[in-house]
């Protein structure tokens, strides 16, 4: 098969599943740890080359709440919030649904009020000056209990920012049930925000089936156990509920213990919806662009492929119809100017 990254590096494409904090690159780490000399991270490249490659899952976690701890005011997140789209852009990523948990920075002291204006700012001057559209997803870190859940129900309803599409649910699966969350998706549903929880990333299917009963999913974070149930394989094919996979993030986090033993192809080939993002790229050692080439090859697919592919997450996504046909559109183009030039 030919080498598939040229064409997925200039392919436009959008992202679904991709966290805020966990999207901070060196090179963002270190302008914001440049603006707070006091934090203990790195601030020339080398060394955080270094520290930002990962011994284990908790050495993960640790380097991505020491993150978190650089996002101390509204121009911090405004800074992060542009940079990321930079580094999308960098990509030819056109839209992303861009999972936030401001719960984490009102939490540390934040004006609510100022955060929604940084990321609004952000995202208008993303749209103009770098061409990417961005949305947001907020989510309750499900290891914080009812409190964050009920904290960011209400910014979500209440401080509702023009960006904002959908609810999300992270954090740790194991010891979170996902029932507990009903009341608060029911309340973000009727403010007319789409339920987006992860689900069945590191727990087995009936994560997956409460996901979809209790908090009315419409798509699925990660859904990669799934692949344990026939049944549920053939609901979501049937509804059409897409997944967001992340094959880089599974092995990382050994969702997955081999990337080879990855259920992508037995997910798409049952006829689910299959889209492919990034979760954390840079604290995972990747990129939207890699983990493109990496379902290219466990999918089998050639450049037509890539380009369905693409699109899944463009139908996938909570963009409205014309928004839509715009990037399929693009998708489309760029694709028929792949193949129709001569190539050595
Ligand atoms: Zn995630």
């Amino acid at each position: 098969m030919s080498d598939l990254r040229p064409f997925i590096a200039g392919l436009p494409k959008a992202e679904l599943h991709v966290h805020h904090v966990g999207s901070a690159s060196p090179r963002i780490v270190a302008e914001l740890s440049a603006r707070h000399p006091d934090s203990r991270v790195p601030t020339d490249p080398a060394a955080l080359a270094e520290y930002f490659t990962f011994t284990d899952f908790a050495h993960f976690i640790e380097v991505y709440l020491s993150v978190v701890d650089l996002v101390r005011t509204p121009e911090d997140v405004r800074l992060l919030t542009f940079e990321v789209a930079r580094d999308m852009a960098r990509q030819n990523i056109r839209y992303a649904e861009l999972t936030i948990t401001p719960y984490s920075s009102v939490r540390r002291g934040i004006d609510e009020k100022a955060f929604m204006a940084a990321i609004e700012d952000a995202r208008t001057a993303a749209e103009a000056e770098l061409g990417v559209v961005l949305r947001w997803c907020f989510d309750i870190p499900g290891e914080a209990g009812l409190e964050a859940a009920e904290v960011t129900t209400r910014l979500a309803v209440d401080l509702r920012p023009e960006g904002l599409v959908s609810f999300g649910l992270g954090g740790p699966e194991i010891g979170v049930p996902r029932p507990q969350f009903k009341p608060y998706f029911d309340r973000a549903i009727a403010a007319g925000l789409r339920s987006v929880p992860h689900a069945g990333e590191t727990t087995g299917p009936q994560t997956i089936w409460d996901a979809l009963t209790e908090l009315r999913a419409e798509r699925i974070g990660h859904g990669t156990s799934a692949v344990q149930d026939p049944a549920l394989v053939a609901h979501l094919a049937e509804h059409r509920i897409p997944l967001e996979v992340c094959p880089t993030s599974n092995l990382a986090t050994r969702a997955v213990t081999d990337l080879e033993l990855h259920p992508i192809r037995q997910l798409a080939e049952a006829g689910v919806l299959v889209t492919v993002n990034s979760d954390d790229p840079p604290m995972f050692g990747t990129d939207l662009n890699t983990e493109y080439a990496v379902a290219a090859r466990l999918l089998g697919l050639d450049e037509r492929g890539v380009a369905e592919l693409a699109k899944n997450a463009v139908t996938a996504s909570f963009l409205d119809e014309t928004g839509k046909s715009r990037i399929a559109g693009e998708i489309d183009r760029y694709t028929a100017d792949w193949l129709a030039a001569p190539r050595a």
